[in-house]
């Protein structure tokens, strides 16, 4: 049995306001105000874990522990077999410049390092997404979502964000980033880990 939201104030413990508005939109039907870790001025906890579940963990009791509150947080990014699960954890440090993240950077090495081992196709992918509730007590509840697809080049696809453009979900000849917004929201990897997330501590 997965401990329930009591209902009231939860804390979601990101800096990111896009990630808070999909948060608080997605249990929206629920009994839950959400609020963030960045409003409550708690400081980012470095994220050393080695997997999305220790990451998240790490973000989600910080905030519990920090505010006595109920915390919500996720961690995601796309593991390529051909890579041994690389980037995983290092998704968005893929991504780091010295000016802020740079994504075309990041997927135009994510495909030189594919060719430098002239990996076979199709070159099998996916994207993770894991939420942890975790309790000011220290108990915790972990969510995990996957969308499995291939890495693709060259880039295609101008919505959506991060590494869109060079991932193909199973199923669909297009990629992420040629996806309608909606529709992506609807298969994604978080949208995975979301309706579990609900099915366990909410509905
Ligand atoms: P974090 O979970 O905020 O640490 O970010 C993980 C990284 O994975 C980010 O750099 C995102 O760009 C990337 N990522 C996670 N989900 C997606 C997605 O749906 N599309 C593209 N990139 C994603």
């Amino acid at each position: 049995m997965t401990r329930r939201f009591p209902g009231g104030q939860l804390l979601v413990a990101t800096h990111n306001r896009g990630k808070l508005e999909e948060i608080a939109d997605l249990l929206s039907e629920f009994d839950v105000e959400v609020l963030s870790a960045a409003d409550k001025g708690l400081p980012e906890p470095v994220e050393d874990g080695t997997t999305f579940v220790e990451n998240a963990r790490i973000k989600a009791h910080a905030a519990a522990k920090a505010m006595g509150m109920i915390a919500l947080s996720d961690d995601s990014g796309i593991e390529i077999d051909a890579l041994d699960g690389a980037p995983g954890v290092y998704t968005a440090d893929w991504a780091e410049t010295p000016n802020g993240r740079d994504f075309v950077m990041a997927m135009t090495k994510t495909h030189k390092r594919l060719e430098a081992i002239n990996a076979p196709f199709p070159r099998t992918a996916r994207f993770c997404c894991t939420l942890v509730m975790a309790w000011p007590d220290g108990h915790d509840e972990v969510f995990l979502g996957v969308m499995p697809g291939q890495v693709v080049w060259p880039m295609r696809g101008e919505q959506g964000h991060g590494y869109d453009p060079i991932f193909q979900p199973d199923g669909y000849n297009i990629t992420f980033g040629e996806m309608d917004r909606w529709e992506k929201n609807r298969i994604s990897h978080r949208a995975d880990a979301f309706r579990k997330l609900v099915a366990g501590c909410f509905a």
